[in-house]
């Protein structure tokens, strides 16, 4: 499924207890010279399921205090 979080994220960690897929964790980015970077909050598109069948919306999107999680435009 098309949602995403962009990297404004603040890591709140209030949308990946909501999922009721478990789609969402924090991922480790690795710097240029392969050190451990910022972990950022993800979603894996082949666990969303954008919440049909459990709520009427996405519900990570809903709770997203700052609204950076977002569809992404399909083409
Ligand atoms: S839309 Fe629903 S299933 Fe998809 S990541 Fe958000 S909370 Fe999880
Ligand atoms: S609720 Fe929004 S700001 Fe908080 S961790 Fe999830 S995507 Fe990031």
């Amino acid at each position: 499924m098309a949602l995403t979080i962009l990297a404004d994220c603040i890591n709140c960690d209030m949308c990946a207890p909501e999922c009721p897929n478990n789609a969402i964790s924090l991922k480790r980015l690795h710097n240029a010279d392969g050190s451990p970077g910022n972990r950022i909050y993800q979603i894996n598109a082949e666990l969303c399921t954008e919440c049909v069948g459990f709520y009427d919306k996405p519900t990570c999107v809903e709770v997203c205090p700052i609204d950076v999680v977002v569809k992404l435009p399909t083409t």
